[in-house]
């Protein structure tokens, strides 16, 4: 299988290019991420040429717009590294990247709660954001982004990844050129996963895909993969879960027995009152969509998902 490019702040590949020579390696990221992905690695301090070692730098000012200063030194290093992020930003439009990793708490890479010390203040804000991940952030707004520490809880990690995986899946749909036609089964596959995150999102893209015909392609599509990454941002809920699952046991009013109904049922009760996994009820449902051959529901990403978001699932409550 193709792995998947996502970008990475080098430090946590195991790379010692710390400002003290040391390294940040995440076993779990190398280890087990390490099997879908190929990793993009940048360190923004290293590439706009501070060197190993270097002098410590913290984030000081306006949280909304800090310096990078030298600790001890006082060396204001922030024209240095904006000045290398408007370059290397281009560059990595060309890495075709499908989500970044970043080091949390760095004033360079981390997303949130990085330390900003002000002059008249002399308790750290934690509310910075470093100024590559800003960057990033602001010229690729909807790629995914997590810290290290959102991949070791299990929502945090199965939302980025599923985000990743849209995006893979949505960059095969713009390369094949099959345009309209192609949207259209891709929204259809991405049926109950949509929902699973918002029902009025997945109807706003329902309305983009049902009226194809008096713009151009590329602003449909472009508007469809805005409001897609903005609904799979959304956190599931046990409740939005349950809403999914109930669905797609209507599909079997048919084909199952009484019996078989009641369990069904009485298996999606126990996971909403928290007694089972999702994965139990996810696994009835595949059982019958097998044995009935549901078509529709066969192609569901939700039901289907690539292997690495069905080894994540098992540990989602
Ligand atoms: S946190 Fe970012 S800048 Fe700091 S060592 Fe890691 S990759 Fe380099």
């Amino acid at each position: 299988m193709e792995k998947i490019r996502v970008g990475i702040s080098q430090c946590l590949l195991g790379e010692n290019v710390r400002y003290d020579g040391q390294h940040k390696q995440d076993p779990y990221i190398t280890g087990v991420l390490g099997q879908w992905f190929e990793f993009v690695p940048v360190c923004p301090e290293v590439e706009c040429g501070m060197g190993v070692p270097r002098k410590r730098i913290q984030l000081e000012g306006r949280v909304e717009a800090p310096r990078m200063v030298t600790i001890e030194t006082r060396n204001d290093l922030t024209t240095l590294m904006q000045a290398w992020c408007s370059r290397r930003m281009p560059e990595l439009e060309g890495e075709a990247l499908c989500g970044f990793i970043f080091k949390r708490k760095s004033p360079s890479c981390g997303v949130e709660r990085v330390k900003v010390y002000s002059a008249e203040n002399e308790a750290p804000e934690n509310k910075g954001t470093g100024l590559f991940a800003a960057a990033f952030m602001h010229h690729f707004p909807e790629l995914p982004v997590a810290e290290e520490d959102w991949l070791h809880d299990p929502g945090l990690r199965e939302n980025f990844i599923e985000r990743v995986l849209a995006l893979k899946r949505w960059r095969e749909l713009i390369a094949d050129g099959s345009g309209a036609s192609g949207l259209v089964k891709f929204h259809a596959h991405y049926k109950y996963l949509l929902m699973a995150h918002s029902v009025p999102l997945y109807r706003e893209l329902g309305r983009i895909t049902a009226d194809l015909k008096n713009r151009p392609i590329e602003q449909i599509q472009a508007d469809y993969y805005e409001r897609l990454m903005k609904a799979l941002a959304l956190r599931t809920t046990v409740k939005k879960q349950v809403n999914v699952l109930q669905h797609m046991a209507g599909y079997f009013k048919k084909q199952l027995n009484a019996d078989e109904k009641r369990e069904l049922h009485e298996v999606i009760e126990r996971y909403h009152e928290g007694h089972v996994p999702l994965i139990v009820p996810i696994a009835i449902l595949n059982h019958y969509v097998e044995k009935y051959d549901e078509r529709y529901l066969k192609n569901q990403y939700y039901l289907n998902p690539h292997p690495m978001e069905l080894h994540l699932r098992n540990h989602l409550d």
